[in-house]
């Protein structure tokens, strides 16, 4: 999947893909380099989960950071084949198969995943919904993008409640109630895996390390220098510009934005996240950025905010005291009280 902005690594080196956040400068790129102190920093990029996944690693020794970036990769890669709806052979395919007929067994990761998911389905009043499945592949945004008509949109509004996905933890399985049903997990997967690929690197022996899964960031530790990792929030409007930054350490940082996939027609834009109840492109936003103690929940968090817009949105990272820095349709800006310290707006 070809994506839109651009991600710039303090070498220079373009990326083109999406990337609702940019890295704002970066001790090494590519390949390793020792600082003063012990540590090595190494970082690598690969096309994975349909996007560009970026992963550095601040180790003791160049070993150690190359072990843990090799282990970071090959655990976003098993969860791909666990997860992905666009490998046929996938646990989740396997869920969506079976709708209407029968539960299906998990593997524990799956299964937690999917908790999550409801679990802020039920946080966002239902504005981050896995059940989306119908109506994503109806857009089918970006590959062949298209208005649906009013019949096809009415039609898979039936199978979109996520209320219908059965998770029973005694036995491990999901059940999809009606035929039809999909579940989407393009709006967790990716921070699910950054947060995997962390977990792993750390194990392995990494000081600090930061996984970017394009829009999707988790960080650990600290840069090699001592500080900590600095991010860059892109605007939604300006491709390659800034429009606020920050410095994070053991959190996560998510953005969902209207312009990384999308097309326009007759003058509208058309994006790729849904609000459930419509099965339109989400209205009240341009982008949303959540700051978490963990990727999973900021990455549905930040699909799920850009649903409810910046009222609801705001007043639900204030309640779940998290990060939040929202644009609205008219590019105001937002900032949720945990974030408003730490969040340097560029201009
Ligand atoms: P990106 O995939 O660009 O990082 P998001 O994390 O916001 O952006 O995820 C958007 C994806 O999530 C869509 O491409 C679609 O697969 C899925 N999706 C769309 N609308 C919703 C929604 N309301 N709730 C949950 N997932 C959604
Ligand atoms: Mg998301």
């Amino acid at each position: 999947m070809q994506r839109r902005a651009a991600l710039f690594l303090l070498a220079c080196i373009p990326f083109f893909t999406a990337c609702a956040i940019i890295p704002v400068s970066r001790p090494a790129s590519q390949s390793a380099s020792k600082s003063a102190s012990v540590s090595v920093t190494v970082t690598r990029a690969q096309f994975l989960m349909g996007t560009l996944v970026e992963i550095t690693a601040v180790a003791p020794s160049d070993a150690i950071a190359q072990a843990s970036l090799t282990a970071g990769f090959q655990e976003i890669r098993r969860f791909e084949n666990l997860l992905s709806t666009w490998i046929e052979t996938s646990e989740l395919s396997r869920v969506n198969q079976a709708a209407g007929l029968k539960p299906v067994g998990v593997s524990a990761e799956s299964f937690d995943l999917l908790r999550r998911a409801l679990e802020v389905a039920e946080y966002t009043e239902g504005g981050f919904n896995i059940a989306i499945g119908p109506a994503v592949r109806l857009w089918n945004i970006p590959e062949a993008p298209r208005v649906p008509t009013a019949m096809e949109l009415d039609i898979a509004a039936q199978y979109v409640d996520y209320r219908r996905i059965h998770l029973d933890a005694g036995r491990r399985t999901v059940f999809l109630e009606k035929p039809g049903m999909r579940i989407d997990i393009g709006g967790i997967g990716k921070g699910f895996a950054a947060e995997k690929a962390a977990a792993v690197m750390r194990e392995i022996g990494a000081t600090g390390g930061l996984a970017a899964v394009a829009g999707d960031f988790r960080v650990f530790g600290r840069r090699a220098d001592g500080t900590a990792w600095p991010i860059g929030i892109q605007h939604p409007r300006e491709p390659g510009k800034i429009l606020a930054t920050l410095d994070a350490t053991d959190e996560a940082v998510s953005t969902s934005g209207d312009y990384e996939r999308y097309f326009m027609q007759d003058g509208v834009r058309y994006h790729h996240i849904l609000d459930p109840k419509t099965l339109q492109p989400a209205r009240l936003c341009q982008s949303v950025t959540i700051i978490a103690p963990d990727a999973t929940t900021a990455d549905a968090l930040a699909t799920g905010v850009f649903v409810m817009g910046p009222v609801r949105g705001l007043a639900l990272a204030e309640r779940l005291g998290l990060g939040a820095v929202i644009v609205d349709a008219g590019g105001d800006i937002s900032i949720s009280s945990h974030a408003r310290n730490r969040v340097r707006l560029t201009h």
